[in-house]
């Protein structure tokens, strides 16, 4: 299904509102397929909990599995509302990538990345690290679980 059509099917769900003919048709072939999610559904913003309507509605995207969000269209409230979301995921990942430690070097596609839970070969950014000064391995948005993490926006 065309992202614009899954935006569209979205918000108006989100609102409450009924589906044409052809949206239940898409929104049924698509879930018959294996499709997944649509996306969240809910009637107030995803960050700053603001009802929704037809005239303040906006999406933003999920840090992990990108998902469609609803979220209000203040500009300021979507920005710092996905930077936080990403800042606490990436917390929990606690990967290199995200390491104030980490300074890359280059991306490799032949070397598996030093994660816990690694779906095959996927690549990763290979760098140094400033603190146990060794090679390692980086990747964004995947649980690696060092211990020594400390994020990149941390000042100590
Ligand atoms: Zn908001």
């Amino acid at each position: 299904m065309k992202n614009k059509i899954k935006k569209q099917i979205l918000k108006k769900l989100c609102l409450n509102k009924e589906l044409t003919k052809s949206e239940k048709d898409l929104l049924k072939k698509y879930k018959l397929s294996g499709g997944g999610s649509i996306g969240i559904i809910s009637k107030v913003c995803r960050y700053c909990k603001k009802e929704l309507s037809e005239e303040n509605f906006e999406f933003s995207t999920t840090y992990w599995s990108p998902m469609l969000a609803p979220c209000c269209n203040n500009n300021a409230c979507k920005e710092s509302g996905e930077k936080q979301e990403a800042y606490e995921c990436q917390n929990i990942d606690k990967n290199c990538n995200e390491c104030k430690y980490f300074e890359r070097i280059e991306f490799s596609s032949n070397i598996i990345a030093q994660t816990a839970n690694i779906f095959g070969n996927i690549g990763c950014y290979i760098g140094e690290c400033k603190q146990k000064k060794i090679k390692v391995g980086a990747n964004r948005n995947i649980f690696q679980g060092m211990d020594c993490f400390v994020h990149r926006y941390n000042k100590k």
